[in-house]
């Protein structure tokens, strides 16, 4: 069999790749978009029956392409925290899924008392929020009208995308979850790798409304496809997925996404470090019985700048002509621009904070706001990997990078001057979905850790240049200044 089918259920977009096992890459993708509404202010919900259907037709799609005798096995990447409830009997849902952007559980989450926080941080690595799936299911058992009835006769199942996928796919026989899916629930021990009675218990959740948890490489099950049933073996959370996808395996190993917001993953082996800085540590992944753990951070806007520029201002006409009018300047003119658009995250925590234009002057050209923006996406990520190395203790030696923004090559050589390492740019891009077929051909046997490693080629390092070094330090020195006076928080 030639074939793995990577299917990645994204928050906008489901999308799944034909990953060719002889050519070592995709050779075929479909996509179908998905919808989200937005009930109230600070609510965000999805269909997860339209899910699985988009999933279902991009797998058909896919099979078509491929020829069903051709296909070894499926390998799932997901959106993390969006929770489904659902009927164990019928698989329907019970009510809307809940998203991960969803605010409806902030007040819940700020109630939690110190006691409860600290077991949060100590049991789950994660800083208590709305985002995670524990509050969202605490608000449908009180919620929803069937949710506490089922959930008291055995028949309520609540899970995240992955899940609720693989009950879909295997007509109800698997109802199970991969490790870094559950890290992010805010229920799972990360430590001793099962769900924790005691959070249970405080937040009034059964057990048995959980699924089964596995190893990233376990086999999940069984799909019936055109008359022939296909493992589906292998899932991970997006970003673990691509961190995996991107071959960062070992300590120091480090990936960041460029897309909307910006999300770094640093891996810490097989050490759970603790942040003092507020970042999540999270399962990279469990293969072959060995749990890995990294530290996570993100930036909520870094390509959204780029948007803003485009469709708000109307300084640009396309993100990527950005490039070439940030390289028309030979630097920002003392212009520094603080993406504070929806407050600033780690290091600074200040959800009051807004963005700034700082050290305009009558000289000040579009191009120098241009530069601005696209700078601090890269002085963001040297916030987030300053508390990193700080927090484990290890040094980076590379930055593997990906997502849309990653196509423009001032962004990435100013990142590498900024943060002193090399940043390499992969050949395949798609890292979520490469996270997803490679997790699937090392389940099924069909590839180990070295050839994961061994698959992953460069298109482009951008080495960090020596002449640099000292002008970037007092750049990012003024950034911080400037990011001082975006806080609001006395
Ligand atoms: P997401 O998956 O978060 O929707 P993508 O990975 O598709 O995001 O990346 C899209 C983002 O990247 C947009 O915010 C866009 O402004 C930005 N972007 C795309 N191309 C470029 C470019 N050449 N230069 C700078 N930003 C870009």
């Amino acid at each position: 069999m030639r074939y793995i089918i990577a299917l990645d259920a994204g928050t906008t977009s489901i999308r799944a790749f034909v990953y060719d096992l002889v050519q070592k890459k995709f050779v075929h993708g479909a996509r179908r978009e998905a919808g989200q509404s937005f009930p109230q202010p600070g609510w965000v919900e999805q269909d997860a029956n339209e899910i699985y259907y988009m999933a279902a037709y991009v797998l058909n799609d896919c099979v078509r392409f491929a020829g069903v005798e051709q296909i070894a096995g499926i390998g799932i990447a997901n959106q993390r925290e969006t929770t489904v409830l659902w009927n164990r009997e019928t698989g329907e849902p019970i009510c809307p899924a809940i998203g991960w952007q969803c605010r409806r559980t902030s007040d819940w989450c700020a109630a939690l008392d110190g006691e409860t926080r600290a077991l949060i941080a100590a049991r789950t690595g994660l800083v208590p929020d709305a985002y995670f799936s524990a509050g969202k299911i605490v608000w449908a058992l009180q919620n929803v009208p069937s949710a506490r009835r089922l959930a008291l006769a055995g028949k309520l199942c609540a899970g995240t995308v992955d899940s609720y996928l693989i009950y879909k796919l295997t007509e109800g026989r698997s109802f199970v979850t991969d490790v870094t899916n559950a890290s992010r629930t805010m229920l799972f021990d990360i430590r001793a790798l099962r769900w924790d009675e005691e959070l249970l218990r405080r937040f009034d959740i059964p057990r048995a409304v959980l699924p089964t948890v596995v190893s990233s490489d376990a086999r999940m099950g069984e799909t019936q496809l055109k008359g022939r049933r296909i493992p589906v073996a292998g899932a991970a959370g997006d970003q673990q997925a691509a961190l995996f996808g991107q071959a960062c395996l070992d300590t120091g190993e480090s990936k960041i996404t460029y897309g909307t917001g910006l999300f770094m993953l640093f891996h810490t082996g097989e050490r759970c470090v603790a942040s003092s800085h507020g970042l999540l540590s999270t399962i990279a992944c469990r293969i072959g019985g060995k749990t890995t753990y990294a530290l996570e951070g993100s930036m909520f806007h870094a390509g959204s700048g780029v948007q803003w520029l485009r469709d708000g201002l109307g300084l640009i006409s396309s993100a990527a002509e950005s490039e070439r009018i940030a390289q028309s300047v030979p630097n920002t003119g003392g212009v520094y621009f603080v993406p504070a658009f929806t407050g600033l995250g780690a290091p600074y925590w200040d959800p009051a904070a807004r963005g700034l234009f700082s050290g305009i002057t009558r000289g000040t050209e579009r191009a120098h706001l241009v530069r601005a923006v696209l700078e601090s996406i890269a002085y963001g990520a040297r916030d987030l990997t300053d508390c990193m190395q700080r927090d484990s203790g290890s040094t980076l030696t590379a930055i593997r990078c990906d997502g849309g923004a990653c196509a423009n090559n001032f962004l990435m050589q100013f990142q590498a001057d900024v943060l002193g390492v090399p940043v390499d740019r992969p050949v395949e891009r798609e890292s979520t979905a490469m996270g997803a077929a490679l997790l699937c051909a090392v389940s099924l046997g069909l590839a180990d850790l070295q050839e994961v490693a061994r698959l992953r080629v460069s298109e482009r390092v951008f080495a960090p240049s020596a002449k640099s070094a000292e002008r970037s330090e007092t750049f990012y020195r003024a950034y911080r200044a400037a990011v001082a006076r975006a806080l609001l928080r006395p």
